[in-house]
């Protein structure tokens, strides 16, 4: 009875829905994350509750994903989308609406893993109302991301602020590159307890499919040069600077194909960048040579991957980078901008290229060398496959978290009850 209790956890992300559909409006990586994670935990032996903030009323209010693995629906504001940005001042209800949760269901989590700043609010009130060890993984640093952004949300103060206390007061926090540690040490504080767990990816779903019949699958030529982007359309990926990069290629452009791959809505602000992408396609004369295919699903995903013969990550900042490891486990090695986790994921010249982010020039260069090298481009996806089978497993980021989780629970519980110890 009493081991049961200890294995139950409850991921936070209030923002990020695990249940839904990837590559939507601001669906992507921490969605990926914590839905992956948690499924992963669930073979471990671990009860995984994930709770998240109803965004439509639609939507089922509990979804049962395995039979240890579910998400949980609170209704905290409105049942509809609101940009994260304007999540905040719906989080007191959240945590009643958890401890409602937790009530009618007759036990309390010993255990809340939560993630982005927003989560890790919500962590640290409950921890003011209950025994529980928080660990939070951060997904973006505003202390990194207001570097790179022309306006600053009026949140910024408040979510620096829930930031640094988060690190400084939470059991544990989770940087998920070396990178990242390091920004938290360098830009928010020099306390609190750091372990370095990175993401992973399925690596049987992703290196499923060969590049031959991927092609075939997706009705592209076997000679044509495929240059790949898969993504959220949000400034901060970059996405400009690929296009621009594509432009500069000193291959024939009838040779090449360019995709960007992701989901948006009309009229959000991914919709937005949609159209201005849209804008400079057309501008630059790329036009004939681009798609756009929208939302990529799990299912297909594999496929793009594999036809494409280089994928770009050419974010401005990227705090782990799932896209770059996905793109590896297929064999496609990745151009990405030299920044945060995508320093640690990819290898230079072993795994894929680095180059300076906003440099189209640097890019262009970097998308040539391996267009033009079949050989070097096969021997780089090989490596890729191997490094991501190493380290980027996620049964194998799941094993590190249940060692954390279980060494934080066994404190805990001598802590509680030292008359046992
Ligand atoms: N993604 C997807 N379909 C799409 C676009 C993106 O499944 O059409 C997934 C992608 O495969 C990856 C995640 O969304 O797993 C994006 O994660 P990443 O860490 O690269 O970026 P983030 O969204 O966290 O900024």
């Amino acid at each position: 009875m009493i081991s049961l209790t200890k294995k139950r956890i409850a991921l936070i992300s209030v923002h990020g829905d695990p249940a839904v559909e990837i590559g939507k409006e601001e669906a992507g990586g921490q969605n990926v994350y914590v839905r992956q994670v948690g499924e992963a935990l669930a073979k471990q032996g671990w009860q995984v509750d994930m709770f998240t903030r109803s965004s439509d009323r639609q939507q089922a209010r509990i979804v049962q994903h395995s039979r240890n693995c579910r998400t949980i629906r609170l209704v905290a504001g409105p049942q509809e989308f609101i940009p994260r940005d304007e999540v905040y001042g719906y989080l007191p209800i959240f945590v009643c609406e958890f401890q409602k949760f937790q009530l009618e269901s007759g036990f309390q989590y010993p255990l809340v893993h939560t993630n982005y700043w927003l989560s890790a609010w919500v962590g640290m009130e409950l921890k003011k109302s209950q025994p529980c060890q928080q660990v939070h993984t951060y997904h973006s640093l505003a202390a990194v991301k207001y570097k790179s952004v022309s306006t600053i949300p009026m949140i910024a103060k408040t979510r620096l602020q829930v930031e640094k206390t988060l690190l400084e007061t939470a059991d544990r926090v989770v940087a998920t590159s070396p990178q990242e540690r390091e920004h938290m040490r360098c830009l928010v504080s020099s306390k609190g307890k750091i372990d370095i767990i990175p993401c992973g990816t399925d690596i049987k779903q992703f290196g499923s499919i060969g590049r031959s019949a991927a092609r075939r699958q997706l009705g592209i030529a076997p000679e044509t040069k495929v240059v790949l982007y898969v993504g959220r359309f949000d400034r901060r990926k970059g996405i400009e600077t690929l296009v621009r990069a594509v432009s500069l290629s000193a291959l024939p452009k009838a040779d090449l194909k360019l995709i960007i791959g992701g989901g948006w809505r009309e009229g959000e602000s991914d919709g937005k960048e949609r159209d201005r992408i849209g804008s400079i396609v057309e501008e630059l004369g790329l036009s004939d040579i681009t798609s756009f295919p929208g939302s990529l699903s799990r299912d297909i995903l594999p496929a793009y991957y594999a036809a494409a013969d280089v994928c770009v990550v050419p974010s401005h900042y990227e705090p782990f980078g799932l896209v770059a490891i996905e793109s590896m486990a297929c064999r496609t090695p990745v151009v990405a901008s030299d920044v945060g986790g995508l320093k640690y994921t990819v290898v230079p010249r072993e795994t894929g290229l680095l180059a300076s982010p906003k440099n189209e020039v640097v890019f262009a260069g970097a998308i040539d060398r391996l267009l033009i090298d079949s050989v070097w481009r096969q021997q780089l996806g090989q490596a890729g496959r191997q490094r991501v089978q190493s380290y980027f497993s996620w049964d194998g980021v799941a094993s590190q978290l249940n060692q954390l989780y279980t060494q934080l629970l066994e404190q805990s519980a001598v802590e509680l009850d030292p008359v046992s110890a």
